[in-house]
């Protein structure tokens, strides 16, 4: 099973809090994607709570798409707000991830590849010595 927490602004649309921003390219085709081709269970993982909360999973579900739970593990969990904690998910996809948020299409492709967790930039490190050419390849000389 694998537990996926998604952030709502600047993830699943452009980041307008408090308003609903735009919905980004692909977002909730991938999220909804990712349900049926791996049953994926979706923790929506926001700072959103009350009105707005309610606004952001009713902007989703008028698209076809519901969370496996919200702001929460299961959907039976009551959280104390005063004590925000990590949900434990095997993947967080946020726009505040080191190094950005990946197009989602490029987000299908690592997870159903299982690249989810492999670091993005190491991989370019170990390329720079294959990668003579180009500008970085030049500084690098
Ligand atoms: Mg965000």
């Amino acid at each position: 099973m694998l537990d996926i927490a998604v952030d709502f602004d600047g993830t699943i649309v452009t980041h307008e809090y408090p308003k609903i921003g735009r919905e980004l390219p692909f977002a909730i085709d991938t999220l909804k994607r990712l349900q049926t081709d791996f049953q994926a269970r979706l923790l929506l993982w926001t700072v959103r709570d009350g009105v707005e909360l309610e606004e952001a999973v009713e902007f989703c579900r008028a698209r076809g798409l519901e969370f496996y739970a919200v702001n929460a593990n299961y959907p039976e969990e009551t959280v104390n707000d005063k004590q925000p904690r990590k949900l434990k998910a095997d993947l967080f996809i946020d726009d505040r991830n080191l190094a950005g948020l990946p197009d989602w299409g490029v987000i299908y492709q690592m997870i159903a590849s299982g690249n989810h967790l492999k670091p993005i930039s190491n991989d370019i490190q170990s390329d720079y010595p294959k990668k003579k050419k180009g500008f970085f390849g030049s500084l690098l000389g």
